[in-house]
């Protein structure tokens, strides 16, 4: 049995606001329109900060949601405000219903905008298919364009065939393309004005995301991190200027420049946007609920996935789990949480 209970007793603190829009608000007033859902926790790459010795055992054995799960979950979440559903993993396209995931979802009322997190080893082949069936914006993580540091970060010699699905993308009129890139100390930063280079000259935004630390990687991490701080000041020395912040916008600090055809997305866990802007609910492929990339414990959804007449038991849910959210991660106080590694809820 499904219990929320709210911080105070039994009264939750998140609502519904029945404006123009439907929005889903947490209790510090923050609105979650964004579904990140993780549709399996496994993968083919090794990433050096994620999943450095392969997929965990458990992982390998775990169930995922299925597609009547997740159009259940989906069509919830929408009649409580959500328009966006990032489709991430794990890797998203090892999944071989992916195509028809992506369709269920986009017949779903509400849904505005499907889009998809991949390290891109299918793109080639997939791009178009994906875009025929709803998929509309695509982030690709490309942490080198150097091939040999490329397969020295992620464990496979790739890059070649995963920048040919990016342009496969591109020619399938997949508009928003992001390159999301983990920075890491004395690996790829020397890499940043490349990047640039590349969000100049292509229709391109690249994400530089500050590396996170997780319950596996400490080592790693203690080794790798690098503050994306310094950014600040290059990146306006380069031409670059950072745009006014969306209402809604999620936690990326966006650049632009004259001329240019992408953009820069700056994403640091540590910096005060991160949490102040959080606009996204996290599901596992398990289908629990977590309410922080960093959080402890996760709240499972999938016994209320069972069948339609579920629907209004699972908003009800969802709304009392929400009213629980933290402000803030503790990642401050050297809190982590519990997660061992991203590939486990989605990043
Ligand atoms: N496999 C897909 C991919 O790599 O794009 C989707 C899942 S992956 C967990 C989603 C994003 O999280 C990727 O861009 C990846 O680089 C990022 N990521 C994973 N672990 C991270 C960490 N410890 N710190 C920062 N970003 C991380
Ligand atoms: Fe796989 Fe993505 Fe993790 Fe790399 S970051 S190991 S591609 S889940």
């Amino acid at each position: 049995m499904n219990r929320c209970q709210g911080k105070s007793g039994n009264t939750f603190t998140s609502r519904i606001w029945k404006g123009r829009d439907k929005l889903i608000l947490d209790s510090y007033n923050r609105a979650f329109s964004y579904l990140r859902l993780s549709l399996l926790p496994v993968c083919n790459f090794r990433c050096v900060y994620c999943l450095p010795n392969g997929n965990p055992k458990e992982a390998l054995h775990q169930s995922h949601l299925s597609r009547p799960e997740i159009r259940r979950l989906v069509s919830a979440l929408a009649e409580l405000g959500i328009r966006k559903v990032r489709l991430t993993g794990g890797e998203p396209t090892l999944r071989p219903d992916l195509v028809e995931v992506a369709k269920d979802i986009s017949g779903i009322s509400g849904v505005e905008k499907i889009a998809l997190t991949t390290n891109g080893y299918r793109l080639a082949e997939q791009a178009h298919e994906l875009k025929r069936n709803g998929i509309s914006a695509i982030n690709v993580s490309v942490d080198s364009l150097v091939q040999e540091k490329f397969a020295v970060i992620t464990g496979q010699d790739r890059l070649p065939e995963i920048l040919k699905g990016i342009r496969a993308a591109q020619d399938a009129g997949i508009s928003q393309i992001k390159i999301n890139v983990v920075v890491l100390k004395g690996l790829n930063e020397h890499e940043i004005g490349d990047f640039l280079l590349w969000s100049e000259r292509a229709p391109i935004d690249v994400r530089f995301i500050e590396l996170m630390p997780t319950k596996d990687n400490g080592e790693f991490f203690a080794k790798r991190h690098l503050s994306l701080g310094f950014l600040e000041t290059l990146l306006p020395h380069r031409g670059w200027n950072r745009m006014e912040r969306e209402e809604t916008a999620g936690p990326a600090d966006v650049w632009d420049k004259p001329g240019a055809l992408g953009k820069i997305g700056l994403i640091r866990p540590y910096s005060t946007n991160f949490c102040n802007s959080c606009n996204r609910l996290r599901v596992t492929s398990q289908g629990d609920l977590q309410l922080c990339l960093f959080g402890k414990g996760n709240l499972p959804l999938r016994p209320l996935l069972q069948n339609d007449a579920q629907r209004e038991e699972l908003k009800s849910f969802v709304l009392c789990a929400l009213g629980q959210k933290n402000f803030s991660h503790s990642l401050h106080e050297g809190d982590y949480g519990s997660t061992r590694n991203l590939a486990a809820m989605g990043g």
